[in-house]
């Protein structure tokens, strides 16, 4: 009550405010602090108006950032002197739309336990709802077409609440207060089970045929938050054999889902890192040690240490589990590379030959968003892939930039959207390959500048000419299009999130990248700046025969470090990867490099670990992009620390490093009898010292003192974990990625901010 002694303030609360239940934390904020006033929801962020004490206003203040919702996020809090009214009470005063929409969308979160007890509840209204939610929990991201976040913009709109559900949304004190996607089995979204031709089979409770079915063995496509999954039961190994045939997936490991950590704990290594990031609200994938023995069938991550496990995150994945499944596979809803399924007409159509049921709901999904996986390593949780539960939560960058798009690479596709301090990521769009994955592309930049309300001013885009990418950010007129090379907007994102600016020593080691001279660049040590890079030192190169097939094919790489290293005399060579060569193959490569044909060179680290994969005998080719590099890494033995020899030498004003050296001493140690698992630690030591090396070597030259990692190579957590203890051991300090991922889908940070800085300079 406003009374003698009592003053005004205006303040304006900035971030992840809408959609969060922070109105309600603020009315119960003022009743405690016994103030006056309103609060208000704007397109720029909740807008309060206060009465009473100083003393107490002070309090009032500190309290919002202390106290504030879990979900919600304060970039900014001002507080100014306002006008007294002498309000009678608080009130929370309707929304307003204004010009300037700035609000920050929260991403999807996983049900809270508050939600999940009531879903259990026989005596609730809601039990076994599996559309349960509040303002602490449910869909966000994947159910808004517009701003201001409120139901009749989000996917919920269909659904008219009904009188219990509108009273819990109109009362201040309630969970549910203006939770935008509130439902219950009376008034909200319902599920149905289909089978593959579309009728429906079950009404009554489809979710305990579907689990019934699973344990049978069957398919089922399950609609879920950002998308369909495809799941099957994870110890009959008949059913996902099944599945990886129809979904054409070869040997690209399968995400698990289990309903809680002691289940996960039963066949994979639960530490209390990956317990932290596994019950987080965000719910990523997390890759886990497997156990030995374990139940989980052979087939779900064949040649691999690691499961990509999570726990449920919406109310009906908990109902399914709950029917006495130990682990489900859920992979993504697609075949092999298009976009997942969000529509239910069009799951239908494209994965009636996978499933055999579909567990369908009502609700619409506006725009897909995959699981998001992560994995904790050299000290920390790092993204393999930024998706659902993070998207889209801004980057903050130091600076202010104007506003950008980045449009990314070609594989592990993100976009870039950039509004003052904050880059906007977006969600994993995948590999602009087909028409599918393109479309979806251009739809997550429409509907991203829509709903961050972002008109970018500049374009940037990779410098090589055929990704699909590129292209689109050539046929934007009306902006400045700006080029960024790839290996420079890798050190970029890094040097972004973690708010440095040049100059920087940038290691950039990556698969694949255009190169400013036209070949294909990818172990690249770079002298750079936001605005620019100097290429100090790099790998020499070496063809790649075939082009793209050499990716797909790791014996091409193998067969070319070898002509490398021996020239002609590769032919005398005693090695299996030589006679596993059937006809003519190894001679028809060895002809293609001798004459130039179809084989661009390049020095790519990525390559050279293909090369030497292929050369142990490891693998000759692959399913997947990066499966050989990994499971070179992923046999490596720790305990061996011998090393090869190799040395820098410097041409111009360029240090460079010949890998014949370093093939000789594999050939001679694999032609010798010693393990793939040793040679692969030697291997592995040797990068770290000769990068540590060049590095000393730079701050001599140059004085740099700071090191940025990025680029898909460091996704090999050993290679991280040696290469940034071994730099760190001698002065410097060390930089890499975590708030976005080193490989590709990180990359269109540092192109935003790239660009930005080139067209400022
Ligand atoms: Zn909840
Ligand atoms: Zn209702
Ligand atoms: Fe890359």
């Amino acid at each position: 009550m406003t009374g003698t002694g009592s003053i005004a303030r205006k303040l304006i609360v900035r971030g992840i405010v809408q959609g969060v239940g922070f109105r309600p934390f603020i009315y119960q904020l003022a009743a405690r602090f016994d103030l006056a006033g309103e609060v208000a929801n704007t397109s720029s962020g909740v807008v309060i108006h206060a009465e009473g004490p100083a003393t107490k206003l002070n309090a009032f203040a500190s309290a919002i950032a202390t106290d504030k919702p879990p979900l919600a996020h304060i970039t900014d809090l001002t507080v100014e002197p306002a006008d007294l009214r002498g309000s009678e009470s608080f009130i929370i005063a309707l929304s307003q739309k204004q010009a300037s929409r700035t609000a920050l969308i929260s991403p999807d979160v996983s049900v809270c336990d508050d939600c999940r007890r009531e879903m259990f509840d026989p005596a609730n209204r809601r039990f076994r709802y599996p559309f349960i939610n509040c303002t602490n929990c449910g869909p966000r991201y994947t159910i808004i077409d517009d701003i201001p976040y409120d139901r009749p913009k989000t996917s919920m709109r269909h659904f008219q609440m009904c009188p219990d559900c509108q009273a819990e949304y109109d009362d201040p004190l309630d969970r549910r207060f203006h939770a935008q996607p509130n439902a219950c089995p009376v008034c909200g979204p319902q599920c149905t089970l289909m089978g593959a031709d579309g009728h429906v089979i079950e009404q009554e409770d489809p979710i305990k045929t579907a689990a019934r079915l699973l344990k049978a063995g069957h398919i089922l496509a399950v609609k879920g938050l950002g998308g369909f999954h495809l799941a099957v039961d994870a110890e009959n190994e008949a059913a996902v054999q099944q599945l990886r045939r129809c979904k054409h997936r070869e040997e690209k490991p399968f995400a698990l889902m289990s309903a809680s950590l002691a289940m996960i704990a039963a066949y994979a290594d639960v530490e209390d890192v990956h317990r932290d990031l596994l019950t987080s609200i965000q719910r990523p994938i997390v890759l886990l040690e497997k156990k030995q023995p374990n139940a989980i069938s052979k087939s779900v991550a064949p040649r691999n240490r690691y499961f990509g496990v999570m726990l449920p995150y919406t109310p009906l994945h908990y109902l399914l589990l709950s029917e006495g499944l130990k682990a489900l596979v859920m992979t993504s809803g697609n075949l092999s590379e298009e976009p997942i399924c969000i529509d239910n007409a069009d799951a239908h159509s494209r994965l009636a030959a996978v499933a055999d049921y579909f567990l369908m709901h009502d609700r619409g999904i506006y725009l897909r968003s995959d699981d998001s996986i992560v994995r904790h390593c050299a000290g920390q949780a790092r993204f393999l892939r930024r998706s659902r539960g993070y998207v889209p939560m801004p980057v903050f960058v130091k600076r202010a930039l104007p506003p950008t798009l980045a449009c990314g690479a070609g594989l592990k596709n993100t976009i870039c959207l950039t509004k003052e301090d904050r880059a906007f990521l977006s969600q994993h769009i995948g590999d602009l390959e087909n028409q599918e994955t393109l479309d979806f592309f251009e739809l997550t930049v429409r509907h991203l500048k829509r709903i961050l309300d972002i008109e970018p001013e500049i374009v940037a885009h990779d410098l090589h000419p055929d990704y699909l990418s590129t292209q689109f950010a050539l046929a934007q007129s009306g902006v400045q299009r700006v080029p960024v090379q790839h290996h420079h907007a890798h050190i970029v994102s890094a040097m972004a999130e973690n708010h440095l600016e040049g100059p920087v020593i940038g290691l950039s080691f990556d698969g694949t990248g255009l190169g400013t001279d036209g070949k294909i660049w990818g172990g690249e040590v770079l002298l750079c700046e936001a605005h620019d890079f100097k290429r100090a030192g790099f790998l020499d190169y070496v063809p790649m025969p075939g082009s793209n097939a050499a990716i797909k094919e790791p014996w091409r790489m193998g067969l070319s470090y070898l002509q490398h290293a021996f020239g002609s005399q590769v032919v005398d060579l005693d090695l299996p990867l030589l006679q596993a060569m059937s006809g003519d193959r190894a001679a028809v490569v060895f002809q293609m490099i001798d004459k130039g044909l179809n084989s661009p060179e390049t020095s790519s680290l990525g390559r050279l670990f293909d090369g030497i994969a292929a050369i142990v005998g490891l693998r000759d080719t692959v399913r997947f992009e990066g499966q050989a590099a990994m499971e070179l890494e992923m046999i490596a033995d720790p305990a061996e620390k011998g090393h090869y020899d190799g040395q820098w030498y410097r041409t111009e004003d360029q240090y460079r490093l010949d890998p014949g050296l370093l093939v000789r001493q594999i050939v001679a140690d694999t032609t010798r009898g010693v393990s793939a698992a040793a040679i692969s630690s030697r291997f592995h030591n040797t990068l770290t010292r000769l990068f540590a090396e060049l590095c000393r070597v730079l701050r001599t030259d140059t004085g740099l003192e700071r090191v940025v990692l990025s680029g898909g190579v460091f996704q090999n957590s050993t290679l991280l974990t040696t290469l940034s203890a071994a730099l760190a051991k001698t002065g410097f300090k060390v930089y890499s990625q975590q708030l976005v991922p080193a490989n590709d889908g990180g990359l269109s940070l540092g192109q935003a901010v790239a660009a930005a800085a080139m067209v400022k300079h």
